[in-house]
């Protein structure tokens, strides 16, 4: 009976996991997704204490304690994890996620090992899960914590390139494999514990000679290995329920490393096999005069503009420009301004990181558009605003020799005008410094966004505030 509810709340929770990642899938459904993931967690926790011993509390009480252990660490896990949620800026999101993937992939060694030394004799096939989900397990624990450190700035972005670096990481899978095989056939714990070295420092290897501009992939492909490191513990735990999860996370993850390769255009293979191209590239020096604009002026270029398009990018996030952002649009559209925004899919630090500080500020969706969905229209476009954006308007892409090489930008240059808001000549994430700053047509703001944004919402005519 009891066995019939825990499998039963284990399929609706399944059913809800994909529920919340269709409503994800788009901007008006995301809310209740999300609503339909959490319901689902709930779901999975609960049954996963009934069935860790429910039925024996009234026996002779020896499971008490495993249940108790349980609720005792949900609890203190749920109150970090909240205290976490609650504190954390939306621009330190990337760091806390990958920090979470690092949690996974420690659990999944640890499941690993458990499930070997309750049954050190299992079959041939039990064994090659344990392996496996170690393998995966640890990659995923020391290449998150990598991408953690990168993230924050705590680990130079620069990547690694340590010679031969191909053959490192074929060595070390060559060398996984061949220790696999041998604790098949000989089991024992000191091949668990070589499994595990190597893929901790093949994890590290992999995600350190990524460089700074590619970690929008890493950090997806490390949330797909995070569920693949998922589903082999609920193999090892005999648990359909975190199968399902991993599954569902290692694939969904998979499809968005994939198109975050698309859409930044690298290829796939090369960076799960970590870095490619030129990796000691810094892009060409660039030198030229470039000329300011106050934001009084910038108030007047736009109370006179047909056509704006806004270009936003991390230094918004960071700002948290998007309020005054979104009264502005307001406030030209009362001009007769017609005002779209471009988003490009690696802007700020996450994917869908703009959309979300859009959506927050209550910016229609209809007015935000993709950059393929844009990128033809800014030739017919009086006034540009890149607010805090700079990689992702970055025309040293269009050229080889660039870390950011191949990448597509926003051709925000091809408009009649181009102001770009942000704080200081500095080079953006990847580190390469931005011709567009010396283009004829551009001028910079210099400032805080938000501050910035608030000055010219100031100096707008009055007809313009309305
Ligand atoms: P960038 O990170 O390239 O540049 C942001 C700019 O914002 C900086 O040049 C900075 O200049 C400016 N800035 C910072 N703070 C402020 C502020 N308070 N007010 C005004 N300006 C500010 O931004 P993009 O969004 O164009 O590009 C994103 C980059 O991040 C890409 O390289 C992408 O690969 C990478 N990335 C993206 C992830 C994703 O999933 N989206 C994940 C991880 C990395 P200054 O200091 O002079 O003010």
């Amino acid at each position: 009976m009891l066995h019939n509810f825990v499998t039963a709340t284990y399929v609706v929770s399944g059913v809800l996991f994909i529920l919340a990642l269709q409503g994800l899938s788009k901007h008006e459904t995301a809310k209740r997704g999300n609503a339909f993931g959490v319901l689902g967690m709930i779901l999975a926790l609960v049954a996963t204490n009934f069935a860790m011993g429910w039925t024996d509390i009234s026996g002779d009480g020896a499971d008490l304690v495993a249940v108790l252990l349980l609720v005792v660490a949900v609890g203190l896990g749920g109150v970090i994890g909240v205290r976490k949620a609650l504190k954390v800026e939306m621009t330190g999101m990337p760091e806390l996620i990958a920090l979470l993937h690092s949690f996974v992939g420690a659990a999944a060694v640890l499941v690993g090992f458990n499930s070997y030394l309750d049954a050190p004799h299992a079959n041939s096939f039990h064994l090659t899960e344990v392996a496996l989900g170690i393998f995966i397990g640890a990659v995923t624990f020391t290449g998150s914590i990598v991408a953690w450190g990168k993230l924050n700035g705590k680990i130079a972005s620069k990547p690694l390139a340590l010679p031969g670096r191909n053959w490192l990481n074929l060595a070390a899978l060559v060398a996984i494999i061949v220790l696999t095989v041998v604790f098949v056939q000989a089991p024992s714990v000191l091949w668990l514990v070589l499994i595990t070295v190597i893929s901790l420092l093949l994890g590290i290897h992999l995600v350190a000679s990524i460089g700074g501009a590619d970690m929008p992939v890493v950090i997806s492909m490390l949330n797909s290995y995070s569920g693949w490191a998922a589903a082999f513990s609920g193999f090892m735990l005999n648990m359909n329920v975190l199968i399902i999860t991993g599954a569902l996370v290692g694939a969904s993850g998979a499809i968005l490393s994939y198109i975050m390769c698309k859409a930044m255009n690298r290829s796939f293979i090369s960076v799960i096999l970590g870095g490619f191209g030129d990796q000691a590239a810094v892009g060409p020096a660039v030198e030229g005069e470039h000329t300011e604009m106050s934001a009084q002026e910038v108030a007047e270029a736009l109370a006179e503009a047909k056509s704006v398009i806004i270009a936003p990018g991390y230094g918004m996030a960071v700002a948290q420009a998007q309020y005054p952002v979104a009264e502005l649009t307001k406030a030209m559209e009362a001009n007769g301004t017609q005002v779209r925004f471009a988003i490009h899919p690696v802007a700020g630090r996450l994917p869908g990181h703009m959309n979300v500080l859009l959506a927050e500020a209550h910016v229609p969706y209809d007015i935000v558009l993709e950059m393929d969905e844009i990128n033809d229209d800014f030739a017919d476009t009086d006034v540009v605003l890149v607010i805090g954006a700079n990689d992702t308007v970055n025309p040293a892409a269009t050229e080889p020799g660039s870390p950011i090489s191949g990448m597509p930008v926003l051709t925000v240059w091809d408009a009649r005008k181009v102001v770009v808001f942000k704080r200081s000549m500095s080079a953006g994430y990847a580190g390469v410094q931005n011709p567009l700053f010396f283009r004829e047509n551009t001028s910079m703001c210099f400032g805080d966004a938000k501050a910035t944004v608030q000055a010219i919402l100031a100096a707008m005519p009055q007809k313009a505030i309305g």
